[in-house]
C-alpha cells in the first residue's frame, strides 16, 4: 500500500511539473510572438519618422511631397495605435492573473454584459436573445476573467454581423457531468473551414482594418482552460457561428473544490 501511495505522489508531482512546463512553453511562445508583433510596427514607425524628418531637414516641401509625408505620418500613427492596442490587451490580461475565484452566476453575469452592450447592438441592428435554463447557473471562478471571456465572444459575434443579425445566448446545466454550458451564437459571416484550426492562436486575425489584434480568442482559451473548462466552435460560412463554453459547476456550499 505504501508503495502505491509513494508512486501516486511521485506521479502527481510529475504531472504538476508537466503542467507547469506546459504553461512556461505557452508563456514563452506568447512572449516571442508579442515581441514580433510589436517589433514590426515599431520598425515601420522609425522608418516613416526618419523619412519625414529628413524631408524637413532638406527644407521646402512642394505640395506633392507634403501629401506623401502626410501619408507617412498617418501610417505611423496607425502602427503606433496598433502597438498601443496590443500592449493594453496584454496589460488587461496580466492584471487579472491574480485569480480570485468565487461562486458566480453565469446568467446574472450575462445580464450585466448585455446591459452594457445593448446600445452597441441596437446601433448595429442586432437582435439579442438570452435563454438560460437551470437558473441560477453557478460556476466557480474569477468574475473578471470569465466576464472578459464572454465580452470577447459577444464582441466577436457583433463584429461578425456588420449588416445586423441575431445574437443568441443559450445556457444550461448538464447534470450527468456536473457541467454548465453556454452557447454564444451569431448569424454572421461564419469562419472559413481553413481558419477554424487557427482562431485560438495568439495574433491570428482576419480583421484587415487594423483593429483586429488576434488576442481575444487565445485569451478566452487560456482562461477557460485555467478554469478546467473547454471551448468549442461550430461555424457555417455565410450562416453563422456558435462558440460553446463548458465549465464545471460550482461545488456545494462549503468552499473550493
Ligand atoms: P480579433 O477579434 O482581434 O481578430 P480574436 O482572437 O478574437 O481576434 O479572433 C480571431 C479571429 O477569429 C477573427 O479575426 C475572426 O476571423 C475569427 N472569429 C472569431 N469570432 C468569430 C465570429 N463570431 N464569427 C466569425 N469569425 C470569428
Amino acid at each position: 500500500d505504501n508503495e502505491v501511495e509513494r508512486r501516486t505522489t511521485a506521479l502527481k508531482k510529475d504531472l504538476a511539473k508537466l503542467v507547469q512546463e506546459d504553461k512556461l512553453i505557452a508563456l514563452g511562445k506568447m512572449v516571442a510572438s508579442v515581441a514580433h508583433e510589436v517589433n514590426n510596427p515599431i520598425g515601420s514607425i522609425i522608418n516613416f519618422t526618419k523619412l519625414v524628418r529628413n524631408a524637413f531637414r532638406e527644407g521646402e516641401l512642394d505640395e506633392e511631397r507634403a501629401s506623401k509625408y502626410e501619408r507617412y505620418l498617418d501610417l505611423s500613427l496607425r502602427e503606433a495605435e496598433r502597438c498601443g492596442r496590443i500592449v493594453s490587451n496584454l496589460l488587461s490580461f496580466s492584471r487579472q492573473q491574480a485569480v480570485e475565484p468565487k461562486t458566480l452566476d453565469l446568467g446574472a453575469m450575462l445580464d450585466d454584459i448585455a446591459a452594457l452592450t445593448r446600445h452597441k447592438m441596437e446601433l448595429a441592428g442586432i437582435e439579442f436573445r438570452k435563454r438560460i435554463h437551470d437558473a441560477p447557473l453557478c460556476i466557480w471562478g474569477d468574475y473578471t476573467q470569465i466576464q472578459q471571456c464572454f465580452v470577447n465572444l459577444i464582441f466577436n459575434a457583433i463584429e461578425a454581423m456588420p449588416e445586423g443579425g441575431r445574437l443568441t445566448i443559450r445556457g444550461g446545466r448538464d447534470t450527468d457531468r456536473e457541467e454548465a454550458w453556454l452557447d454564444v451564437s451569431d448569424t454572421g459571416t461564419g469562419i472559413a473551414e481553413e481558419h477554424l484550426s487557427s482562431i485560438f492562436e495568439p495574433f491570428f486575425t482576419t480583421k484587415t482594418d487594423g483593429y483586429g489584434v488576434g488576442l481575444g480568442l487565445s485569451m478566452v482559451y487560456g482562461i477557460i482552460r485555467e478554469h478546467h473548462g473547454r471551448i468549442t466552435v461550430r461555424s457555417e460560412p455565410g450562416k453563422g457561428t456558435t462558440f460553446r463554453v463548458t465549465l464545471p459547476v460550482a461545488p456545494e456550499e462549503g468552499g473550493a473544490p
